[in-house]
């Protein structure tokens, strides 16, 4: 059953254009996400995750199409998708990967950094509490999802999530870390209702902290959004090259024993 996933994968990777993956930009909408208001501005400005969120999906999504993969957006505009809705377009678009881009925030002043999770358990109070963060609809409350379903998810998919969260979460390390100087904060097994109920490999990406200034003003720039889309793309295909290599040990080991 663990196998599954990847053999699958490994067959889908085997052509480039027949590989989906779908985009997935948290929140929007009535849904803000993590929000901060900048002082000293008038009036106000409200900087909101759900914006830079799809900001940054939507130049992973034109990195993966010019590079001639089948991409789709959760979302491609500021409208409101509940975690089950963002689940059935997984199924309709028939997507191999699942990329969820959330920006992070914290009440701890100077909070920094990126960090990169896939669907697993865990015990850090930490992780806990993004995932309650990450788990809450636009209207407050948390979405439940059976025990069984999540175990029977993470059984399917961690393998292959697992080395996708590590090709990503290295290239942003080696690339758009060390050019602007970003603390790596790890890649996390985390209960994310999204990458459950989507029920296929994935991850879900928070590109830095909202309520950190320095970070907030960096996320916004264009130019840093194009940096982290483009080591997101590189990541995902040193992923599918590593998948290409166990697919030639797979036939090589068959022919062996053939
Ligand atoms: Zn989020």
């Amino acid at each position: 059953m663990k196998y599954f996933f990847l053999l699958f994968l490994v067959l889908r990777a085997s052509n480039s254009s027949a590989l989906t993956i779908l985009i997935d930009p948290g929140h929007g909408g009535e849904d803000d996400g993590a929000k901060q208001v900048t002082v000293g501005r008038v009036p106000p400005e409200v900087v909101k995750e759900k914006d830079i969120a799809l900001a940054i999906s939507q130049k992973i999504y034109e990195k993966l199409s010019n590079a001639g993969y089948s991409v789709f957006l959760t979302r491609s505009m500021d409208r409101t998708v509940s975690l089950p809705e963002r689940a059935a377009i997984a199924e309709k678009t028939k997507a191999d990967l699942f990329i969820s881009v959330h920006i992070n925030s914290s009440p701890a002043s100077g909070a920094v950094g990126f960090e990169t999770y896939y669907l697993g358990n865990h015990d850090d109070w930490a992780i806990k509490k993004v995932e309650k963060t990450e788990n809450v609809q636009s209207h407050g409350d948390e979405v439940v999802v059976q025990q069984i379903l999540v175990d029977l998810v993470i059984d399917q998919t961690v393998n292959t999530s697992k080395p996708l969260a590590q090709s990503i979460h290295n290239e942003i390390k080696n690339s758009v870390g060390r050019k602007y100087g970003i603390h790596s904060r790890g890649i996390k097994p985390g209960l994310f209702f999204v990458l459950a109920l989507s029920k296929r490999p994935g991850v879900l990406l928070e590109v830095g902290f909202i309520s950190t200034q320095k970070e907030r003003v960096r996320m916004m720039n264009p130019k840093f959004q194009d940096d982290y889309a483009a080591s997101v793309v590189r990541g995902i295909e040193s992923f599918l090259k590593g998948q290409k290599k166990v697919q030639t040990q797979l036939r090589t080991k068959k022919k062996r024993r053939g």
